[in-house]
């Protein structure tokens, strides 16, 4: 036996029966998430590397014994929910042990007094909105096809929630496996007054400092019914100053959300948009007083000049708001929808108000230089920022030119984003590509380098993915 296959006896022997498996199914599926250039170089015939083995954890026990037996033996470890995520976290590393969470997916508790759940890292968004929506409570809006996610996966990337709360907000406790199979464990909600909160800190780390095997999230009243207005106002800029204000006054909508003429084009194809800003806000009819916010918005709209049109274009986008996610999989996919070489993604950015309107003009320059369709969606708007998601479209003479001028986009998007000061989100595989990393705080990059050597000392956590491995140095 070779030393890898030895090692891997030894794990095999350490976990209950049916834990790891090398079987050649299981472990190719499992080479890549949803990530855009991983899906090209599957087309292209260059394969990521699958792992060594997959682990299937059934337990914080499973997790603490793969952790202690990886950093033993100094093998890489991947984290991985369901692999829906689109910027590589989950990527398989050549060599690796993937530890696929989702058969940890039990469904702890519905506390209704307190309006929470407590569940197993592996379960899936879907199956917590079906629990808390049997007890009439639900996560918030959820604007897109991630009920398929795993709740560690959602955490672990900061997923954002319509009506302005990220999914880590609502994170009231974590319990977390650490590289040396310590497990910490928040057991009540945050109450640690004058500590920083170390398991927030390490899923932060999106599984490079800490695998999260339980949490609890908090949860709201689920909304009796949803009622729609759609505006037009004359420009995005109008349109965001809008937003601003709604997010700014004390109205409480479940969704909103404005699309530049492209992004509106994108998402209502087959309406004849594609001209002019959409602006959708959705309310609770039951709600109190719902109908007199709605008569104050449509007054605080028509004073930005922002025409209402009724409410169809936001039915249509509630029942299809996950299409997003499957058009990206057609596109992306074996299916090729668009053809070959062509690739689809959706560049985000956070970014403060002051800045939006300067992000959005250069970060859409920026893409339009080298993609054919470029949009942008502002959503997840708070009091003093929101986010901004372009999703793009590059085509050129074959996958190979589209790889180059993916990159060649965003790289120029991110500078541009950088440059107007916003911060890009959600692109951990391209921080792989060492010019993404040039463009962090040196400062922020430093500590964020000694925590994960504080917390993986071994280095074998998602190792190269958040922050450089030791061996690539801090380049
Ligand atoms: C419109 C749209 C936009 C999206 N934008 C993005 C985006 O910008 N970036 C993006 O990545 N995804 C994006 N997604 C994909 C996806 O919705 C989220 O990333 C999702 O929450 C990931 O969940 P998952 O269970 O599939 O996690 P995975 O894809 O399996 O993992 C995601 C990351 O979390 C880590 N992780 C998973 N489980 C754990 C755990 N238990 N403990 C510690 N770490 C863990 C993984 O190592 C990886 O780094 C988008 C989806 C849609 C529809």
């Amino acid at each position: 036996m070779t030393r890898v296959a030895d090692a891997l006896a030894s794990l095999v022997d350490a976990l209950p029966a049916g834990v790891v498996t090398s079987h050649h199914g299981e472990v190719a599926v499992r080479a890549h998430d949803r990530w855009a250039l991983a899906m090209l170089r599957d087309l292209q015939g260059d394969r990521v590397p699958p792992p060594s083995a997959v682990a299937f954890p059934r337990s914080a026990q499973d997790v603490s014994t793969v952790l202690a037996w990886a950093t033993e033996t100094r093998t890489p470890v991947v984290v991985r929910g369901a692999g829906t995520g689109r910027a590589g976290g989950a990527q398989s590393l050549a060599g690796c042990v993937l530890l696929d969470m989702t058969r940890m997916n039990r469904i702890l508790s519905v506390d209704d007094v307190s309006q929470t759940i407590r569940a197993e890292a592996g379960a899936r968004l879907g199956d917590l909105e079906t629990a808390a929506s049997a007890r009439g409570m639900w996560l918030g809006a959820r604007s897109d096809g991630t009920a398929g996610s795993t709740l560690g996966g959602a955490i672990a990337r900061g997923e954002p929630l319509d009506g302005g709360s990220p999914m880590r907000e609502r994170i009231l406790a974590i319990t977390v496996t650490l590289s040396d199979g310590r497990v910490l464990g928040a057991r009540s909600e945050r109450t640690s007054a004058g500590w920083p909160d170390a398991s927030a800190l390490i899923a932060a780390f999106e599984g490079g400092a800490g695998v999260i095997v339980e949490a609890t999230a908090s949860l709201s009243r689920e909304p009796t019914g949803v009622v729609w207005d759609v505006f037009r106002p004359h420009s995005f800029d109008a349109g965001s100053a809008l937003v601003r204000e709604i997010s700014q006054r004390p109205f409480r909508p479940l969704v909103l959300r404005l699309f530049d003429p492209g992004a509106a084009g994108m998402a209502f194809d087959g309406f004849g948009e594609g001209h002019r800003p959409l602006l959708m806000v959705a309310g609770d009819t039951g709600a109190p007083g719902v109908e007199a916010e709605r008569f104050e918005l449509r007054e605080l709209a028509k004073s930005f000049g922002a025409r209402h049109i009724g409410q169809e274009l936001g039915e249509h986008w509630w029942a299809h708001r996950g299409d997003e996610a499957a058009w990206l999989d057609a596109v992306m996919g074996a299916e090729r929808a668009l053809g070959d070489g062509v690739v689809a993604d959706v560049f985000v950015a956070a970014v403060t108000w002051r800045r939006l309107v300067r992000t959005y003009d250069e970060v859409r320059g920026a893409l339009l230089e080298y993609a054919e369709r470029v949009g942008c969606r502002l959503e997840a708007p708070r009091p003093s920022l929101a986010a901004l998601a372009f999703p793009f479209v590059v085509r050129a003479s074959d996958d190979r030119d589209a790889r180059d001028r993916y990159l060649a986009a965003w790289d120029s998007a991110t500078r541009a984003a950088s440059a107007a000061g916003a911060r890009p989100v959600g692109e951990v595989g391209l921080r792989s590509l060492g010019w993404v990393r040039q463009l962090t705080d040196p400062d922020a990059r430093s500590i964020a380098l000694s925590v994960k050597a504080a917390l993986d000392p071994g280095a074998i956590m998602n190792p190269g993915k958040v922050v450089p491995s030791p061996q690539e140095g801090d380049s």
